[in-house]
């Protein structure tokens, strides 16, 4: 394992970078190891934390919901333990599940179920 953690790198922002720049809306947030990426996990509807491992090949999320604290490996398909990463650990705690506020459409649970 050389450097799919670095725990010297900090989150890219409070949200999924992906979806602030498009407008979309997210229901948790999961954050790259290795370069600090925010994105959607795979419960939102853009899965935009997937799409960035497999597009960059960096292998590794943690996740980046308040109280979660676990990493997640795309290369073995498990969980697996890592390091105390840069702060913070997650996104705002004012920070509305789903996200961001003022984004998220008001049938959002059947928007998702239908996905
Ligand atoms: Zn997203
Ligand atoms: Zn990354």
């Amino acid at each position: 394992m050389t450097n799919i953690i670095d725990a010297k790198v900090f989150p890219s922002g409070t949200g999924c970078v992906e979806c602030l720049e498009s407008g979309g809306w997210w229901l948790h947030l999961r954050r790259c190891t290795e370069c600090g990426h925010i994105g959607c996990c795979d419960d939102s509807l853009s899965k935009h934390a997937t799409a960035h491992a497999n597009s960059s090949g960096h292998p590794v999320i943690r996740s980046f919901e308040p109280g979660e604290d676990w990493f997640w490996n795309y290369r073995t398909n498990d969980y697996m333990d890592g390091p105390l990463l840069a702060p913070p650990l997650h996104h705002p705690l004012e920070q509305p599940v789903p996200g961001p506020a003022g984004s998220v459409p008001e049938n959002w649970q059947d928007v998702l179920m239908d996905s």
